[in-house]
């Protein structure tokens, strides 16, 4: 019986045939060793068929190693925030400050006045006060991260008092209560699932208790037989009894969009006016790069600063650079609808999106799809119950099916992101730039044809 793997070449004698060679004039030479290796690896487990294409093997794992991990991808699936697909996208302000920022030297931590020493900490604090109307702030990593730091920095060793309903899990095994334990705080938890009063926080506190805590349940609503105590009560009894109150309002809503059909989110200017700390994501309706934001009180942010989780978990550059631009547009209400993609995404008016989707649909093979009503999603655990209206492209997948259709476009360059539904593949302009309409739909006509 004749091995099949006894009869592989060497590293060595791949390396001398005339495509390999062709591939080390324009590739460095460790990767194309790396690939020669990967190609040998598959031929000895048996996965390669044979009579086995080294130069089609080597050339293709060139390729795959040689592409970026993280590529960009179009996000055709109505979900404007989309943790998986990398929350916001930017707006083209904070690229160019990102861009400004990390071609060169900075004054990250420099006060330029003095030739002393700065902290990256103060590069946001004016326009956080600005916008959010808190004394102070400043940004870490993200917002799990400004929790732990928060309870840490105020009730290490002491109580947090916290309704029951409030102990959720955010995703990604972030749990409040946990959250808080590694903290070195202590739960003292008050109330019931349903119902909390305030004299059930009342009669928790003590000379025990370092903070009071409120979570905002951004991820699900309650409905029913339910109810809390208004944060501006807990707030008067905060301050009552001297304890700081923390309001972990989760999405960074700057600009109320009531007038566009969404309700129910905590806006960050008016958390500020009733807590002492409001701690809030960067990348969610905020709009901006990852990261935490902290703002309140002098006296309760100070002295964050100057805790060793505030080191552990500080921003880079390019984020405060991004999110300070972010931060800078909601000066003018009108400028961050437009200019703040999510925003602008979530605003954008039916018949917009609408022609939007004729225009999509306009571009595949005729007879292929047709125009829906749909509805997208806010996402990101934000606005949990809103559906907002729009028109969405369903497209008929053919024979292979509407899995097979969803895999092609995924696998695609760039890959593009869809819903399935019913049967068929889901096509939502809202979150395509219109620039986008265009490559989606040439996409999709390839991806059909190939059938
Ligand atoms: C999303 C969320 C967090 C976590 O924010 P990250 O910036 O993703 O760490 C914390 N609290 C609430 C209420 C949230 O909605």
């Amino acid at each position: 019986m004749t091995d099949p793997r006894r009869r592989l070449p060497s590293v060595d004698a791949l390396l001398k045939t005339p495509a390999v060679v062709r591939l080390l004039e324009t590739q460095p030479r460790n990767l194309v060793v790396a690939a020669v290796r990967d190609a040998l690896a598959a031929a000895r487990s048996g996965q390669a068929s044979e009579p086995f294409d080294w130069d089609g093997e080597i050339s293709e794992r060139v390729a795959s190693r040689a592409a970026s991990s993280l590529s960009p991808v179009l996000n055709a699936t109505g979900v404007v925030l989309h943790t998986n697909l990398g929350r916001a996208p930017l707006a083209a302000a904070a690229l160019d400050a990102v861009v400004a920022i990390g071609r060169g030297y900075s004054n990250l931590e420099l006060d330029v006045a003095t030739g002393a020493r700065g902290s990256r900490l103060d590069h946001c604090a004016a326009v956080l006060a600005e916008i959010t109307g808190a004394e102070t702030g400043f940004a870490v990593n993200n917002a799990a991260g400004a929790l732990v730091l928060a309870l840490n920095g105020l009730a290490a060793g002491r109580e947090v008092v916290i309704s029951r309903g409030e102990l959720i899990e955010i995703g990604g095994s972030f749990r409040i209560p946990d959250i808080l334990v590694k903290s070195g705080a202590e739960l003292r938890e008050v109330g019931t699932t349903n119902r909390t009063h305030l004299a059930d926080y009342e009669r928790a506190l003590s000379d025990r208790t370092g903070a009071i805590l409120v979570v905002h349940r951004s991820n699900f609503s309650m409905a029913g037989f339910v109810s809390s105590p208004p944060v501006a009560e807990l707030g008067r009894l905060a301050a009552a009894r001297g304890v700081p109150l923390i309001h972990d309002v989760g999405s960074g809503l700057l600009v109320d969009l009531a007038d566009f059909g969404l309700q129910g989110e905590p806006l960050v200017p008016a958390a500020t006016a009733t807590a002492d700390l409001v701690i809030f994501s960067g990348d969610k309706l905020l709009g901006g790069p990852q990261a935490g934001c902290i703002v309140g009180r002098r006296r309760w942010v100070a002295p964050l600063t100057r805790n060793p989780f505030a080191r552990a978990l500080r921003t880079d550059k390019l984020t405060l650079a991004a999110l300070e631009a972010t931060l800078a547009l909601y000066r003018d209400r009108a400028t961050a609808l437009r200019d703040i993609p999510v925003l602008r995404m979530l605003t954008t008016d039916e018949a917009t999106l609408r022609q939007r989707a004729e225009r999509l649909a306009a571009g595949l093979p005729s007879g292929a799809a047709d125009l829906q009503p749909g509805s997208s999603a806010v996402g990101g655990g934000s606005f949990p119950d809103a559906a907002l209206p729009t028109t969405v492209v369903a497209v008929d997948p053919g024979p292979r099916g509407a899995a097979a259709l969803a895999l092609t476009l995924r696998l695609g360059t760039p890959a593009i992101l869809t819903r399935v539904e019913s049967g068929r593949v889901i096509l939502d302009p809202r979150t395509l730039d219109p620039a986008e309409i265009d490559l989606v739909a040439g996409a999709v006509t390839a991806a059909l044809r190939a059938e």
